[in-house]
């Protein structure tokens, strides 16, 4: 086995220059921290770099871990597939991804038949749930959220809200809502307005009838922004009232992430016609499903569609694995728990750092948002940047998020332990410290 390893150059020189030379710069330029960093190892909720120097990850290297870094059963689950078959396209027939479905099929809300068509990704997903409410509705016309990310692809992004997300000619026929952001949201604190938003919007920027619209059930790359209460069932009740269906993206927010519900839609007793999810079900391996009723699914089928790599066994034994983990070991009532207890010491920031305009989210999906006057609400991103710079000094990753770039956004995986608790908020203490 030995004389076939890779031979792999770990400095962090050789990698920076390869990168230069052979990234695209569309790949290449997203760097989060002013100097790079190269990761070596994970475990838990923890990363080391390729000096050994260990880190609290509080991004779940972008929501992707779910049940810890390199958890050993997600691991062994996906090794043991991997050698015995690495894949089989859904044209054979295979069992992991057939459990898989009917796994997933069984965390869905009761009294519906609910079906699972395999991605690779998120945008993946999304890009399959817009085809199937127009397919199945047969109007073009979509919603979206202001403040949303839906992710890279044409498709996915014509739904995103936010402008730095957006390349040139994406496709059209979406009309955007203001968030309903309780901090800053055009029409303050409430529901009622953003409700009565919609009917406007459809009643103004779309010919009537509707495909749907897509919401995050807490919006992630926008900054943590949770929906008010009433919010998701009254939108899904406008939607459906011009003959559209109700898309819930649970990318992020999903598999007890919130720690109340499992999916964070539950919070509000909306049952979505489809579900789109990615990220922590593969807890790093790629896989996204669009889960919607049977009904809904129906009319795609006729027409080809095919995903190659769509209900991968390998990715599939894997994500079986993390259901397995969050289960067996808790993890929705961990970060029920966990999340609950850094809030708390996130409130207590707010009270001895002035910066801090913000604190929100619930279960392990929590932000800090910066401002520069309390009153005004005028976005900080340069503070932000700053705070952000200095986390990286007391080893702590995490992301800036939000329009503005004012929001630190923290997306640990679901097994962050009590016990790191008031190390990450002494860590953000002396980060807030530092650049006061
Ligand atoms: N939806 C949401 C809410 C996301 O956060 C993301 C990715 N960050 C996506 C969709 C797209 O997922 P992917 O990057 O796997 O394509």
């Amino acid at each position: 086995m030995a004389d076939h390893k890779l031979s792999t150059d770990w400095s962090l020189e050789a990698t920076s220059k390869r990168r230069a030379k052979y990234y695209a710069a569309s790949q290449s330029k997203f760097v989060p921290f002013a100097d790079p960093i190269v990761f070596k190892k994970g475990h838990g909720q923890y990363l080391w770099d390729n000096e050994g120097n260990k880190y609290t990850d509080l991004l779940g290297m972008n929501v992707c871990i779910s049940v810890g870094h390199s958890h050993p059963r997600v691991v062994a689950a996906a090794m043991e597939q991997a050698q015995e078959l690495t894949h089989c396209t859904t044209m054979f027939y295979h069992p992991m991804p057939a459990q898989l479905a009917e796994e997933l099929s069984a965390t869905m809300p009761k009294g519906h038949e609910w079906v699972v068509h395999f991605t690779n990704s998120g945008a993946e997903a999304v890009d399959l749930a817009m085809a199937m409410a127009r397919t199945y509705t047969g109007n073009l016309d979509l919603l979206a959220l202001r403040t949303a990310y839906h992710g890279p692809t044409s498709a996915a992004q014509s739904l995103t809200g936010i402008s730095s997300w957006r390349h040139p000619g994406m496709p059209g026929n979406v009309a955007f809502v203001a968030e309903p952001n309780q901090y800053r949201g055009v029409f303050g604190p409430g529901t009622q307005p953003y409700l009565d938003e919609i009917d406007r919007t459809i009643s103004s920027a779309t010919s009537g009838r509707i495909a749907g619209m897509f919401v995050e059930s807490v919006q992630g790359y926008g900054g943590i922004i949770e929906m008010p209460p009433g919010y998701m069932s009254g939108a899904a009740q406008r939607v459906r009232a011009a003959g559209g269906l109700y898309v819930a993206d649970e990318v992020q927010s999903g598999f007890g992430r919130t720690g109340d519900q499992f999916w964070a839609f539950e919070a509000d007793d909306v049952v979505p016609d489809i579900v789109v999810m990615a990220k922590g079900l593969g807890n790093g391996f790629p896989i996204g499903a669009v889960v919607a009723r049977r009904e809904i699914a129906q009319p795609m089928a006729e027409k080809f569609m095919f995903h190659t790599y769509g209900a991968n066994p390998t990715s599939c034994a894997a994500a079986r694995a993390v259901l397995a983990v969050i289960r067996d070991e808790g993890l929705q009532e961990n970060a029920k728990i966990v999340g609950a207890a850094l809030l708390d010491g996130l409130r207590d920031l707010q009270q001895r750092h002035s910066v801090i305009g913000d604190v929100r989210g619930s279960g392990l999906m929590l932000a800090i948002e910066m401002v520069k006057d309390r009153s005004t609400k005028e976005p900080d991103p340069d503070v932000t940047a700053a705070v952000f710079e200095s986390c990286r000094t007391q080893r702590l990753i995490l992301s800036k998020s939000g329009p503005f770039q004012s929001v630190l956004r923290m997306v640990p995986p679901l097994c962050l332990s009590i016990d790191d608790v008031s190390a990450v908020v002494s860590g953000l203490d002396r980060a807030f410290s530092e650049i006061s």
